[in-house]
């Protein structure tokens, strides 16, 4: 994986992430921080999980490593990769979620609302 690297006074790379897909594959990606518009690290690994034709997450992590210390630091996904992770594949909200040493949870877990309420009747007419 990419050693961080300053390009433009902006960081690629400082954050990592692996995506194990549900067929066995592990993807990678790392983030990249543009002035205008910048990817996070899971869903640079989820570009390269859905290049190789797959859509469905067993597992994924995401961590960065403090250059100061060299302690590496699992992060939770942001609220847009949590979204993208349901909308490529409505059964990745069972997929695991690594959010610690030894915490996981599920996507659904970290999208608890995430279900469009049914019209009620009456409503819209
Ligand atoms: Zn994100």
């Amino acid at each position: 994986m990419l050693n961080p690297v300053r390009v433009n006074d902006r960081l690629f790379g400082d954050v990592g992430a692996a995506v194990l897909s549900e067929a066995g594959e592990v993807f990678t990606g790392v983030a990249v921080d543009t002035a205008g518009w910048g990817l996070c690290a899971e869903r640079s690994a989820l570009a390269a999980m859905i290049t190789a034709g797959q859509y469905r997450i067993a597992k994924v992590v995401a961590v960065w490593k403090d250059e100061k210390t060299g302690k590496l630091h699992v992060l939770p996904p942001c609220g847009i990769c949590r979204e993208f992770m349901r909308s490529i594949d409505e059964a990745n909200l069972a997929a695991l979620v690594i959010t610690g040493r030894d915490r996981s949870v599920s996507l659904s877990e970290l999208l608890p609302l995430h279900e469009w309420p049914a019209a009620e009747p009456g409503e819209g007419e």
